[in-house]
Formats: C-alpha cells, structure tokens, sequence
C-alpha cells in the first residue's frame, strides 16, 4: 500500500512556523505525500484513522555499522547478570519480543551465582526454540532441552563444558542459521529501529559496500530506506559501474541508494588518536602525543578528488580539531561535497568555514554522556568546544544526527536528548552553552524535512504524543504507533 489516506492527524510543528489548530488529514499517493489539509475525500485508496495522534517525518540515523548492529543487538547480552533468576527474566522478554527466534546468550559469570544454573530453568520457559547461553569465559554453555537436541548433545540437567562444548560450538551457526548478519536478521534489525519511528540510515559498514545491499535486498533483507557507503577499497568498483552518489543500487528499489565514500581521516579520543592541534595530557603511550593523521594531505586530496569527479559526495570521519581543519582545507581546496563525520572537536573559525563550505556536520550527540569524562581527561579546557552543536547551528551549519550503532544505540530519541539535555544520567549538564532546543535536533534527525507537507517523500512517524512536548524531560520518547516508509506502512 503506498497510496493512503491518514485521517485526524496533528502535525508536529518541525518547522516552528506553527501549524492547524485542528487534526487534518494526509494523502499519501505513490509513495509522496500529495496533500495535506482537512476533510479529504478518500477517492478509493484505503484509509488509516489517526485518532488525533501527532504525525512528523519520519527519523534518519545517518551514522550507523548496520552489520555490527545487527550482530551485537542479536546475541542476548548477559554480562551484567548476577543471578540464574536474572538470566532467566531477560530470557523471558526476549522470548516474547521475538517468540519465533532461536536464541544465543552471551557473557554471564555464574560462577558466584547463589544457585546453579539447570537446564530445567530453561525448559520451564516452555519455548520450541533453541536456547544457548554462553558463559562470559567460553568455556560452558547453558542449554535448554531443545538446544540440547537441536546440537545432537546427550540430554543432561547440567552444563555443557569445555571438550564437549567446544565440539559443539562450530555447529551452533550452521544448526541455529543466522548470526545476526544475514538478511533475515538484518530485517528484524530494521524492523526494531522502524517500532522507533526510523525509516533511514546511511550505513558506514566497513567491508559492506553497494554489492552486498544489492544481495541483500534480492534476498528480501529491504526495509528502511539505505545510502550505503564505500570505503576507498570499493571505489574502483563503485567508480567503474558508473555509481553516483543519490542512485538506485543495482537490483534494488529506490529505498537503496549509493552513498559517500567514507574516509577515516584520524583516529578516536579513547586510543589518543584523534589528531588535535594542542596535545593529550598525561602520557602517549603510541608515541603521537597530538594523535595523528591516518593519510597525507595529497592522499586526502586525492581520494576527495576521485569521489567529486566521479560525482560520489564523501564522509571524512574526523574527531580532533586538527583533523577537522584539515579536512576543511582538502575539501577547500577540491571542491569535494559531503559531511565532516564526528567532529567531536572544533574551532569556532572551522566551524564557520563547516557553513561557507557547505559541509554538513554529522554528529552522534549520545557519545557526549560516554566521553565526558575521558575528554575532560584527555582534552583538558576543550570541552566547551566538544560536541559543539550549538555554534554549529548558529553558524548556519547544517546538522544530521546519528548513532555510530553499535557505539551508541541506533536510537534517535536517545541522540536528541544527549543533544537537548547534555545528560541523560541524572548528572549536570556537560558544558550547557552547546546544548541545542528539541525542536532542532529533532531538525537534525530527519533528514532535512520540516513539518510534514505536500510533496513530502511518504516517509512518515506517527507518534502516541507531541514530539516537541515535555517527553525529554522525563526520559520518556513518545510511543510510535506507526512508521511508514515510502509510503508502506513498516511498523504498527
Ligand atoms: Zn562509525
């Protein structure tokens, strides 16, 4: 169904231009939003009763590893496990959140458990699916019946361990199947973002280039709408079959699009690589007490001048604020188009070259809550120009926000109140003066679409409340009721 009618929906006022008093009613056709206003007639296309819910566009991740996603959001996350009773509870709502799936547990340390873990515990869970949890060591397994059969191990009340799990353990992908990289599993990755109102991501996957969306997509693993990024180990290729950035990939509909070359121009703030103008406190133990570069100045030009030519735009990952000036200078100087990935580290002067230049800033507000301490340690005196949004906005740069999934969770409310707030922990706001007003990072998070209007792609999230209401406050996003991608309804 990509031609609909939305009744009784309220717009969020994205825009701040204010909008109806009243709900009005949306016509989706082909996939665009063809008219916004009240009392439309339906003229044959099905309709879907908004009950007065608040509909906006629909959100974009524009900084995601959609293959480590999927793989670190599949395996049942157990390390901080402290009891058989706690496992068994978040075996529970995994069963329920994916009843049809078979399950692979990961990192528990029963060791000082106050009581063992039995395979009865599981078997009581009553599941027909297979459930595997691996110790936090590797060295034992905790099965429930159907694993133990499914893997053809003797049935048994206790662990499985060392000689006899390490046996078992190479079958467990080919018995189980997907690891949570195949295109199955690469859906329900999708399905679970679009269930928070995502219906977007560029997918900066290292070693998964265009090709294989294109596998991905004939095998049925299409969803959201995708921009997949090469590397410049893929640019040959992508350059040779004639791939520009904003095209349909071959054997896709037009949800897959080729996006930039992705370029790591330095390295992180955590391994002291980022490369900074002033530099680290403390000791260097890689010997670059600045951090470093990870090309020439020729060899960025080069790249950023092979992807312009052959109209690919490009994504410079840069985190220092030396990194970030130079990879200002290269795209001065080659006139290549894109965004400046990270930019966790800034100068109010690049920041206003960033606008001159056109360069959109992709940042993933949520590393703030995680770096704060590091960077407070490491970049002493450089917080107020870290995470800088407030002066990127005010210099008339234009903002995208993303996760860095599996970094951060590829979750678009949590990036707009890392962006609103400076916290989310309950501690002080982290240098306040760059905070951003929740109107503009939602802004930011939706890939350039204001207040839903005519001629709109029908890429839409329709939401339980007012996302410019008190939500962030509470830490409480509103509830999606429905997404729509491309004018097909994707969750709800
Ligand atoms: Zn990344």
């Amino acid at each position: 169904m990509t031609s609909f009618l939305l009744r009784n929906a309220r717009l969020a006022d994205l825009d701040g231009s204010g909008t109806p008093d009243g709900p009005v009613d949306v016509r989706v056709t082909d996939g665009v939003v063809a008219e916004v206003a009240p009392g439309l007639a339906a003229e044959g296309v099905p309709e879907v009763d908004a009950e007065g819910r608040w509909l906006m566009p629909g959100l974009w991740d524009q900084h995601v590893h959609l293959t480590q996603w999927s793989l670190s959001s599949a395996r049942l996350d157990l390390a901080g496990v402290r009891s058989a009773d706690q496992a068994i509870a978040a075996v529970r709502e995994r069963l329920e959140a994916r009843p049809d799936q078979s399950i692979v547990g990961w990192g528990h340390r029963p060791t000082d458990w106050p009581v063992d873990p039995v395979v009865s515990m599981l078997d009581e869970l009553e599941s027909d699916q297979p459930i595997v949890l691996i110790a936090g060591d590797g060295h034992h397994a905790w099965l429930n019946s159907v694993a133990l059969m499914t893997l053809a191990i003797p049935l048994r009340e206790g662990m499985v361990a060392e000689g006899e799990w390490f046996a078992a353990y190479p079958r467990l992908m080919a018995v189980l199947g997907d690891d949570g990289t195949g295109p199955e599993a690469l859906l329900l990755t999708q399905q679970e973002a679009a269930t928070l109102g995502v219906v977007g991501i560029t997918d900066l996957e290292f070693s998964v280039g265009p090709d294989e969306w294109s596998t991905r997509w004939e095998a049925g693993g299409g969803l959201l709408r995708v921009r997949a990024a090469t590397y410049a180990d893929g640019l040959d290729s992508v350059i040779e079959r004639g791939l520009r950035t904003g095209d349909v990939l071959p054997g896709c509909d037009d949800r897959a699009r080729m996006g930039p070359l992705k370029i790591i121009s330095d390295g992180s703030l955590n391994t002291r690589t980022a490369w900074c103008c002033e530099p680290y406190s403390g000791p260097s133990p890689l010997g670059f007490p600045h951090g470093q570069p990870n090309q020439t100045p020729e060899e960025l030009r080069d790249l950023l001048r092979r992807a312009t030519e052959h109209g690919l735009d490009v994504a410079v990952h840069a985190i220092g604020d030396r990194a970030v000036g130079e990879a200002l200078d290269a795209i001065a100087d080659t006139g290549a188009r894109g965004s400046i990935e990270h930019a966790q580290l800034v100068h109010r002067e690049d920041v206003r070259r960033m606008a001159d230049l056109g360069v959109v800033a992709s940042v993933q507000p949520a590393h703030l809550i995680d770096d704060r301490d590091v960077s407070d340690r490491l970049w002493p005196g450089r917080g107020e120009r870290s995470f800088a949004f407030r002066w990127m906005l005010d210099e008339g740069v234009r903002l995208a926000m993303g996760s860095d999934a599996p970094v951060a969770r590829l979750d678009p409310w949590l990036a707009v109140m890392a962006a609103v707030h400076r916290t989310i922990d309950g501690r002080e706001p982290w240098y306040a003066d760059q905070a951003i007003t929740l109107r503009e990072a939602l802004a930011a998070s939706t890939d350039g679409w204001g207040t839903v209007a005519a001629g709109h792609p029908g890429d839409l999230a329709l939401l339980d409340a007012d996302p410019l209401g008190d939500w962030s406050q509470r830490r409480e996003p509103p509830v999606v009721a429905a997404t729509w991608v491309d004018g097909r309804l994707v969750h709800g």
